[in-house]
């Protein structure tokens, strides 16, 4: 519970709010801490998750979107991984600034080491944690682990399919996305 929640804000917190979206300064051990976080998400890496966000939001539910809602739930969803990116998400994605992003010493970091970083962060050490403290079966600390890990990336892709497609929009009707309660919650 406490890792899924640790990878969620990596996410959240990290990725979204303070990479993507710039909604707040971080001093140089807070983005350490958040770059980790995100580590425990494993959602590809920060820079390649913030640069197709703001492709996103940019181009939010058009053909440059790469999870366009308008191209139902399933793509929307964890289709657009399963499929070659649409042209437009190319050409657009290539006029998105992500200058602040590649020029962050701590992401430029997890981009560079992502196979050790990530695969410590995500798979290797909370497999440990209980096997060493509480002498839990490798078999039981690997797969619940990878649960944690599938959970918490359903729950991301939900923000793409489900709240847009599900719950009420109080800010524009006139939009896709939603505010969700069941995505919230989960
Ligand atoms: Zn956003």
């Amino acid at each position: 519970m406490i890792y899924a929640h640790a990878g969620g804000f990596g996410i959240t917190i990290g990725a979204h709010r303070l990479w993507t979206h710039k909604a707040f300064k971080a001093k140089l051990p807070l983005e350490i801490i958040l770059m980790l976080l995100n580590s425990i998400a494993f959602q590809s890496t920060a820079i390649v998750w913030i640069r197709d966000h703001r492709l996103h939001h940019k181009y939010s539910d058009t053909d440059a979107d790469p999870y366009n809602a308008s191209r139902g739930f399933f793509f929307s969803h964890i289709g657009w991984l399963f499929v070659k990116k649409h042209p437009k998400v190319i050409e657009k994605g290539k006029t998105i600034d992500i200058s602040d992003i590649t020029n962050n010493p701590v992401l430029k970091f997890q981009q560079k080491y992502a196979i050790p970083v990530i695969g410590m962060c995500c798979y290797v050490i909370p497999t440990l944690i209980p096997i060493y403290f509480w002498n839990e079966s490798f078999t039981n600390a690997f797969y619940l682990n990878v649960f944690r890990h599938v959970y918490g990336l359903h729950v991301t892709f939900s923000v793409n399919s489900v709240a847009h497609i599900w719950g009420n929009r109080p800010y524009d009707k006139t939009i896709n996305p939603t505010q969700s309660i069941i995505v919230s919650l989960c």
